[in-house]
């Protein structure tokens, strides 16, 4: 029989919607996806060529658990290049993944019972990586009308003596907002008042757009900083999502509770990655910048297509590369058999009538909405709007 705490859980919706998207793939039929959340884009080719020669030199064996330490230090370079932040190789622990980051600083500092405050939406797995950790995830709802932005009022009134942490994201999945300085300085002062720990995912750092700059919490103060583990990865930066490599930074002692947990259950992430790792912190930049020209230029035409649309309206996120259009004007309207009442009948009936797979709001605790991502070419990107056009417009 299955356990309890799997029985519990709801899987990732995300990748559920990508497994369907191959199956139809599969089949032969042709589906436009705005349902990545990953970089359309290959790895760059300096990236590649040094896990090549990771394989040339060998590396194919273990490396400590918490990661090769030349990485861990590269780690703590950028730290201090982009935000003059001190870190020690002791500090930091790489993984498979920033989920298995996440899923890491979970399992090493929650109790049973003890509350981590969400801001919703979210990315799907946070809630349930919470549960598996036996703790309670506390949703507090951001609003739309004011971009997603970070509601410190609101997370204050949700403060119990058990909470232990709060996880934000920023540049956000699935919003794309960009929190400010501001409201980044009153969370930090919040945490130190009532002793919490922000964990701060900022796996879309290099994805912003019009000036703005990511903020890392934990540069906004020393007393901060002793409350932050800063979760990131080369996922979305260096277009490496199935690399796998993933890391957390931040007090040595919950790094090495994070080592402990990782060395009992995964040992080491995947060394020639790892080595490749080193190259795209240290010698990428140039690459990034294209990506991310690339991912504004799609913002532009996305947005402005979507808000043509009759009944239907997205504010200009300043991040990651995701949009999350109000689809709740559609609610009990009909084409032929199909009635649409709530996100996703609506992604459903995307994918039948128009033949576009998005990502159901109701997966990010945000049921008025749909999330779809520009990570796809201009040509499929300006198809697919028209496609969204008609098939809304069929909606009566
Ligand atoms: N955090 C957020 C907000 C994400 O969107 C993702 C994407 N899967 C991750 C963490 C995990 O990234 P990865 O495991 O690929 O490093
Ligand atoms: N983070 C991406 C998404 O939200 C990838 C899939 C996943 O890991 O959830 O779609």
């Amino acid at each position: 029989m299955i356990s309890k705490r799997i029985k519990n859980m709801t899987p990732s919706a995300t990748l559920e919607q990508s497994a369907k998207m191959a199956e139809l793939k599969k089949q032969g039929i042709q589906v436009i996806g705005f349902n990545v959340g990953e970089p359309d884009f290959n790895t760059p080719i300096n990236i590649i060529q040094k896990a090549e020669e990771a394989y040339q030199l060998g590396l194919t064996r273990y490396t400590p658990a918490a990661g090769m330490i030349e990485l861990r230090e590269e780690i703590c370079k950028k730290f201090k290049k982009d935000y003059g932040l001190d870190y020690t190789p002791k500090d930091v622990v790489v993984s498979s993944g920033a989920k298995q980051s996440l899923t890491n600083v979970f399992m090493a500092i929650i109790d049973p019972g003890e509350e981590v405050i969400v801001p919703t939406p979210c990315w799907v797995s946070y809630v349930e990586m919470i549960k598996l950790a036996e703790g309670i995830p506390v949703l507090v709802s951001l609003d739309e009308k004011d971009g997603f932005r970070l509601d410190v009022d609101k997370i204050r009134k949700s403060i119990t003596e058990k909470t232990k942490a709060i996880i934000i994201n920023s540049p956000n999945n699935p919003t794309g907002a960009v929190y400010s300085e501001e409201d980044l300085r009153q969370l930090g002062q919040l945490a130190v008042e009532h002793d919490f720990y922000i964990i701060s995912d900022e796996i879309y750092e290099k994805l912003i757009y019009d000036g703005e700059r990511n903020i890392c919490v934990a540069a906004l103060s020393p007393a901060i900083k002793a409350k932050t583990i800063t979760i990131n990865g080369m996922s979305k930066a260096y277009a490496m999502t199935g690399w796998r490599i993933g890391y957390a930074v931040g007090p040595a002692q919950i790094i090495k509770a994070m080592t402990d947990y990782q060395g009992n259950t995964t040992t080491s992430p995947n060394t020639p990655a790892q080595y490749a790792s080193i190259e795209a912190l240290a010698n990428s930049e140039g690459s990034v910048e294209i990506m991310r020209l690339e991912f504004y230029r799609r913002r532009k035409y996305i947005i402005d297509r979507i808000n043509a649309i009759e009944n239907i309206h997205c504010s200009t996120p300043k991040g990651a590369f995701y949009v999350m259009p109000n689809v709740s004007y559609f609610y009990g309207r009909k084409y032929k058999n199909f009635t649409v009442n709530n996100s996703l009948d609506m992604a459903n009936y995307l994918l039948e009538e128009a033949k576009i797979a998005v990502v159901t709001g109701a997966a990010f605790e945000a049921p008025e909405n749909i999330r779809i991502s520009y990570s796809n070419s201009m040509d499929n990107i300006i198809e697919g709007m028209n496609r969204l056009e008609v098939a809304l417009s069929k909606l009566k």
